[in-house]
């Protein structure tokens, strides 16, 4: 615990700081790759769509060099690609060998963990209900991995009641997005094992560690806290759904992409505040928008840790030593 030294007129802050918070190995991983393959091949290099959910992060590295693209067909034929953390449909990189593109692959291995448990389930001719989030490029990415109409999305509770398995299957089984509310998760899980008692489930946990433990820290602390600040992106599916856990156990959320958004209207009357930052929000965003609370308060910091992450995965190889 750090305090700031007491100011006469300065309302006293007590700042509640979730850990674990901010980058997970994945995203760690993801943004290397892109540094190493500038220093490999030089500049520019194209990644397709945005490494990780995070505007800081994608424009620092526009500024090294990184071009952002949506589409394969927007990459030049003599410059390399990276595929973001979240994962490609299998397509993608068959047309870029087809093109004789030089291509690295900054998939979450937590979510190639899951492409490859659907296609051993397509293999062994089951239908999949997958958990997740229409238009997330991790759910695009995995619906790529298989044969049209072999998997159904199932978004909520009701969409598991009212789900209509395919009469031509030989049986079910679900997975399900990495960066879901692991209760919300649990719920719709349970309406598909009591509707279809004989559904596969995945073996291990598909939701990442990263993701429970960012909801766990985030629990531990809403209790306490008046309100909560996310740190994170509106299209980061992991910093949503911390909102969405500060909120149910009790504390008003807001999510901020930078110190830059805080409403210090919406802090009036607040004594005690929890902080918290997504998968794909840096430090360095956190520490600002702590000294920015701080320019404003007599802040109190409290670092709330529920878990240490010792989680770090590898490079490519030909990245390596780059
Ligand atoms: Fe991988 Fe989880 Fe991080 Fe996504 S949030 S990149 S699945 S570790």
């Amino acid at each position: 615990m750090s305090s700031a030294a007491t100011t006469p007129g300065r309302r006293p802050l007590t700042l509640l700081i979730a850990a674990p918070r901010g980058f997970c190995a994945g995203v760690d991983r993801a943004i290397t790759i892109v540094e190493r393959a500038i220093a490999k091949y030089g500049v520019p290099v194209y990644v397709r769509h945005e490494i990780v959910h995070n505007k800081y992060v994608v424009e620092g590295l526009k500024a090294k060099g990184a071009i952002f693209v949506e589409e394969l067909d927007e990459v030049p034929d003599d410059r390399p690609v990276v595929f973001s953390a979240h994962g490609v449909p299998k397509v993608v990189p068959q047309r870029a060998a087809e093109r004789s593109l030089t291509f690295l692959d900054a998939t979450c291995p937590l979510v190639s963990k899951v492409h490859r448990q659907a296609e051993r389930q397509i293999e062994a001719g089951r239908h999949i209900a997958f958990i997740g989030h229409k238009g997330h490029p991790e759910v695009i990415g995995t619906f790529g991995q298989v044969p049209p109409g072999t998997m159904t999305l199932i978004e909520s509770v009701e969409d598991a009641e009212a789900f209509i398995p395919p009469s031509d299957g030989n049986g079910l089984s679900f997975l399900t997005q990495t960066t879901l509310s692991v209760d919300d998760t649990a719920d719709i899980a349970a309406v598909l094992q009591r509707r279809f008692p004989d559904i596969v489930a995945p073996k291990g946990e598909d939701i990442c560690y990263a993701t429970s433990n960012r909801q766990a820290a985030v629990k531990a602390i809403a209790g306490r806290a008046q309100a909560m600040l996310v740190i994170g992106a509106p299209n980061s599916s992991n910093s949503l759904r911390l909102v969405e856990v500060a909120e149910r156990d009790g504390a008003r959320a807001m999510l901020v992409q930078r110190a830059a958004d805080i409403s210090f209207e919406w802090l009036e009357g607040v004594d005690v505040l929890g902080l918290t930052a997504g998968a794909s929000a840096p430090e360095i965003l956190v520490r600002e928008v702590v000294d920015a609370l701080a320019a404003r308060f007599d802040v109190v910091e409290e670092e709330i840790m529920t878990a240490v992450e010792t989680v770090a995965f590898k490079l490519p190889r030909d990245l390596d030593a780059a």
